[in-house]
């Protein structure tokens, strides 16, 4: 039985059946880890030991008779952008190339509380600046149905450890996309859900404004599991939203039957590669077949989407990443004469090209002056793409689209020109900007590389979301299929 190959759900059962147990579970993914690795490179740290002390402490629960839950016990890896107590968290920078959380981050806490057992941390692209996970300080994470060909960014290591069997499920953060951009290349789950559902505290902020946690996982199912156990009001967030939270598998199996789908013109045009497009026509059918109602609809203020991002995140950015000074934690560079050169020679040496790039951007948008022409206005044009949403769920259950408009690019292909690289994110930015919930799929297949089908809805509609995903999962059975790898 390949235990690597099994979704959350399936192996609580299993659990619960005692057909295996905590530890061979864990044993099972270490393995794996340990074929696989040397291909993948998505692990930053891992954490066997404390991995399996957990799995044993399930297991004697499970043999006094007790009830376990249905994390309690599976394997999970974390972005290495999460605060980990004791485990080092470096954004992939070599400015936290050392640096050791004292606490952990309210999502890990959850987790942990659900007992899942940690079996490491994930490579990135440096901060989340990026969408290969080539801007990595240390490496480049490879994709597991091509190695010569990245996984996406900026949770590569996140969306590759799951799609190579390397974790059941894992956390990533998704800014502008990097969940659903490296979920859509990798084949699996990603899930960004609407601002403030999912508590940052203890995730490295870069864009305060449009930063959220989500999971990354082999199934539906699964991501509405691991949404129940991370979403909720957390008091040490203050952008955390006090509501009531739902329970995320609750319209799971039901019919989608007379919904609206409509499927913007605007994410359907140039720069689309036309084996993405024929499995999204595909997939339209599917839904068409499954009683929904496909519509064209319009999101007329899209092309603004990727200036807007690229003028907010980094003005943000360039704000949150002032702290890295080589003062309280972190690279220190050496031989400096006084604090000022060494605040200038530890940001020099600490960041890589990409986050430099990004402060810069930030920090012109932000100064005198230029505040109101670029910071203010992007800010204006971000309501324009919000109320284009809202006027869209007007008429609309659910958006649907291409949730990047390529499959994944080989090495090397975008990284001498940073405009490329921002293209693969044109179908994800604007749900960040807007607040609401993105979901991607894995669609089908475009010359045996996987093509993500992205969902998107109203703030806090995460369940039914969910809801449309599983009926196109049940249908099409793409997420069963897993790269070959290690055989
Ligand atoms: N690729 C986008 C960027 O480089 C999005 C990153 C993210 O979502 N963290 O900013």
């Amino acid at each position: 039985m390949k235990l690597f190959a099994k979704p959350a759900h399936e192996l609580h059962g299993l659990l619960v059946q005692k057909e295996i147990t905590a530890t061979e579970l864990v044993e099972a993914h270490l393995g794996r880890i340990d074929t696989v690795e040397p291909q993948v490179q998505a692990y930053m740290t891992r954490t066997a030991e404390a991995a399996l002390a957990e799995a044993q402490r399930v297991d004697a629960k499970v043999a006094a008779g007790e009830a376990i839950g249905p994390l309690e016990g599976i394997p999970m890896a974390l972005k290495d952008n999460l605060c980990t107590d004791g485990i080092k968290t470096t954004c992939s920078s070599k400015m936290l190339h050392n640096f050791v959380p004292p606490y952990d981050a309210t999502v890990v806490k959850k987790l942990k509380e659900a007992g899942a057992p940690l079996l490491g941390k994930l490579n990135m692209d440096e901060f989340a600046m990026g969408s290969s996970t080539e801007n990595s300080h240390f490496f480049p994470t490879k994709n597991p149905w091509d190695l010569n060909c990245v996984p996406g960014g900026s949770s590569g290591g996140a969306a590759a450890a799951v799609a190579a069997g390397e974790a059941v499920f894992s956390l990533g953060s998704d800014t502008g996309g990097s969940i659903r951009q490296p979920a859509a290349f990798c084949g699996v789950v990603g899930m960004k859900p609407t601002y403030g559902a999912v508590s940052r505290y203890g995730l490295v902020a870069f864009a305060s404004s449009l930063d959220q946690i989500g999971p990354f996982t082999r199934d539906v199912r699964d991501c509405a599991l691991v949404m129940n156990a991370i979403a909720g009001h957390d008091p040490l967030d203050s952008t955390s939203a006090p509501v009531a939270y739902p329970d995320y598998t609750a319209l799971l199996g039901q019919s989608i039957k007379g919904w609206k789908i409509g499927v913007p013109k605007e994410y359907m045009g140039e720069g689309l590669e036309p084996g993405v497009a024929a499995v999204i026509d595909k997939a339209l059918q599917v839904f068409c077949d499954l009683g929904a109602e496909v519509q064209e609809c319009t999101l007329p203020h899209t092309e603004y989407a990727l200036p807007v991002y690229y003028l907010i995140a980094p003005a943000e950015a360039s704000s949150n990443l002032a702290r890295y000074d080589g003062v309280r934690y972190g690279y220190r560079a050496e031989g400096a004469d006084d604090i000022v050169e060494m605040f200038k020679k530890t940001r020099a040496e600490g960041f890589g090209a990409e986050v430099k790039r990004r402060i810069m951007l930030g920090t012109y948008a932000l100064s005198s002056g230029y505040y109101d022409a670029y910071y203010l206005k992007a800010q204006k044009v971000r309501t324009l793409i919000k109320q284009d949403f809202d006027q869209a769920f007007e008429r609309f259950d659910l958006i649907l689209s291409p949730t990047s408009p390529t499959v994944a690019f080989p090495f090397g292909s975008r990284t001498d020109n940073p405009l490329a690289m921002y293209l693969s994110d044109v179908c994800t930015l604007s749900a960040n900007l807007a607040g609401i919930p993105g979901l991607s799929i894995n669609g089908g297949f475009a010359g045996g590389m996987p093509v993500g089908l992205q969902l998107m809805g109203k703030a806090f509609d995460e369940p039914r979301l969910l809801q449309a995903a599983y009926a196109f999962e049940q249908e099409t059975g793409y997420h069963r299929q897993m790269p070959q790898l290690g055989e």
